[in-house]
């Protein structure tokens, strides 16, 4: 790639984390490059670019303000080939003071209907965990690594994740959670950049901006091996306790 090509396209990146809000790259150097050569990152929609305004600063707007920012920004998004075959955008539901944010892979069947995170049934066994864990869904707040529904609810794919994870990067910025759990192996993967088997992952914390982050099954998963629930149950003791610290 040619320094002028490569400079453009820095430009390009810096620009679109500016326009989500962000005050410094969320970016470890490895990512970065990863995303300075995959084009969708920064498509971003001429139409959404023309009508965002200077960003503010998250420190100078409340929490909930910032979200609904967030949320017009993405505004009807086509940003990548995800919008063809939802019918809805899942953006993302809870406190935006929460001190626990779950992230997961993307909406299914029932999300993509009802605009909401983890409705069917994984998200009433997911539910049923927060509330074991003695918290309420409205406590915390559920977002996924992309918005839209994979169409068959395949995996997401990487140009996919590339282009949708700068919102829900903003997110974990403006809502500044003490702790993150991080559900299935695309999530921890996305989110941390690295590849480790989703069994391996789990039960240790990881760090996201110094934020811990613990790597847990998806609910999903939990559905068909009821026998792991024990792991997941495992690891959210550990993030209680550092709720507790
Ligand atoms: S998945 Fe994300 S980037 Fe892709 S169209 Fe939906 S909101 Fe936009």
């Amino acid at each position: 790639m040619v320094k002028r090509e490569i400079t453009e396209k820095l430009i390009k990146a810096i620009e679109v984390y500016e326009e989500l809000g962000f005050t410094y790259l969320p970016l470890k150097q490895d990512r970065f490059i990863e995303l300075i050569k995959s084009k969708p990152v920064y498509a971003v929609s001429e139409t959404h670019a023309d009508t965002v305004s200077e960003p503010e600063s998250a420190l100078s707007i409340n929490k909930d303000q910032a979200l609904t920012q967030l949320r017009e920004k993405i505004g009807d998004c086509t940003r990548c080939k995800l919008h063809k075959e939802r019918k809805n955008i899942v953006y993302g539901e809870g406190s935006s003071d929460a001190r626990l944010m779950f992230i997961g892979e993307g909406p299914g069947r029932d999300e993509d209907i009802q605009s909401r995170p983890f409705v069917g049934e994984a998200g009433k066994l997911l539910t049923r965990l927060i509330e074991k864990m003695g918290m309420k869904r409205e406590d915390v707040y559920i977002a996924n690594i992309v918005k839209c529904r994979p169409p068959f609810n395949r995996d997401p794919e990487e140009d996919e994740i590339a282009t949708c994870k700068p919102f829900v990067e903003r997110q974990v910025e403006i809502i500044n959670p003490k702790v993150i759990m991080s559900l299935g192996r695309v999530s921890a993967q996305s989110i941390l950049g690295m590849k480790m088997p989703i069994g391996r992952m789990r039960g240790n914390f990881f760090s996201i901006n110094d934020t811990p982050l613990m790597p847990t099954f998806h609910p999903a998963y939990l559905l068909r091996n009821p026998k792991d629930k024990w792991l997941v149950w495992d690891d959210a003791q550990k993030v209680l306790e550092k709720l507790r610290d």
